[in-house]
């Protein structure tokens, strides 16, 4: 199948993120047939591109470059050429830069294309079994720890699955955290994903940082917590004249003691006054 390349166009590129075989026809054929490419590190993009026996020339773009590269490759795909943002790993712009690239883009009506390919949370997220449906992907958690635990502490109510990349120098740090502010709740580890020492596994929190005592971490994480439970409201099981009694109980007049139960239920008073009549 042929691919064609659009002039003046910028294409997000995903690289594998282990297993070279999740390198796509389309996306070989983008990085072949693009007029530059735009990569994280050069000799790591260089490398990748050598195994494919694919020649074109690399721009270096990455954090602390950004802003002045951002520019000049604006410039060049204004002036008609076609680019491919890359990183070293994964798909450009999840915690990866590419993300300021991309918005530089279109606020200049530059057209982007994105391609499917490799990311590990994604990946992860798939083999976990835990709830997909609605996550929240923090990505990586700060490396102060003040902030970090201010980030940590605002999941305590979070009822969806929380995603968290990390690596290997900080995660025991991290998993103890989790566990001491979260509570122990089912963490899926996924380690070292599509390579040769691919690991996934699904166990309590306590478990996981046990474990990271006994044997010291190694390969990249992803770790994908269970989301909070949710608590049943203690009036759960009573009936309205059983709910409107434990007010009563507590010293409340019976008027008093049907609005506070009306509130709990999210219902209006007379809807509970009806039952009184
Ligand atoms: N853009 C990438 C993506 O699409 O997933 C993420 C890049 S981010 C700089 C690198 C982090 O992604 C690692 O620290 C780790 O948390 C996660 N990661 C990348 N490759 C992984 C792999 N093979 N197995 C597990 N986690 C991985």
């Amino acid at each position: 199948m042929a691919f064609e390349v659009q002039k003046g166009t910028l294409y997000v590129v995903p690289t594998p993120i282990g297993n070279l075989a999740d390198m796509t026809p389309r996306a070989l054929e983008t990085l072949k047939n693009v007029d530059f490419i735009a990569c994280e590190d050069t000799r790591v993009t260089g490398k990748l591109l050598s195994l494919f026996d694919i020649k074109n020339s690399l721009v270096s773009y990455h954090e602390h470059n950004k802003k002045k590269q951002g520019e000049e490759i604006l410039k060049r795909l204004q002036n008609g050429e076609s680019a491919s943002v890359v990183t070293d790993a994964g798909t450009p712009a999840i915690s990866d830069p590419g993300e300021d690239l991309v918005r530089l883009c279109l606020e200049h009506g530059v057209p982007v294309v994105p391609l499917v390919g490799a990311c590990a949370f994604v990946t992860a997220l798939s083999a976990s079994g835990l709830d997909s449906r609605r996550f929240c992907f923090e990505g990586f958690l700060p490396a102060d720890k003040g902030e970090k635990l201010d980030v940590i502490k605002s999941y305590k109510n979070e009822k969806r699955t929380v995603i968290f990349y990390e690596a290997p120098h900080r995660i025991e740090e991290t998993a103890k955290l989790l566990l001491e502010i979260l509570g122990d709740r089912k963490v899926c580890v996924a380690r070292e994903l599509t390579k040769l020492n691919e690991e996934i596994c699904v166990i309590p929190l306590s478990e996981f940082c046990g474990k990271l005592q006994n044997t010291a971490p190694k390969g990249e994480y992803v770790l994908i917590l269970e989301g909070a439970k949710d608590e049943k409201p203690f009036f759960e099981g009573l009936s309205i004249e059983q709910h409107v009694g434990f007010y009563m109980k507590q010293g409340l007049d019976k008027m008093n003691a049907i609005k506070a139960c009306a509130k709990d239920r999210g219902v209006s008073k007379n809807e509970i006054y009806k039952h009184f009549i």
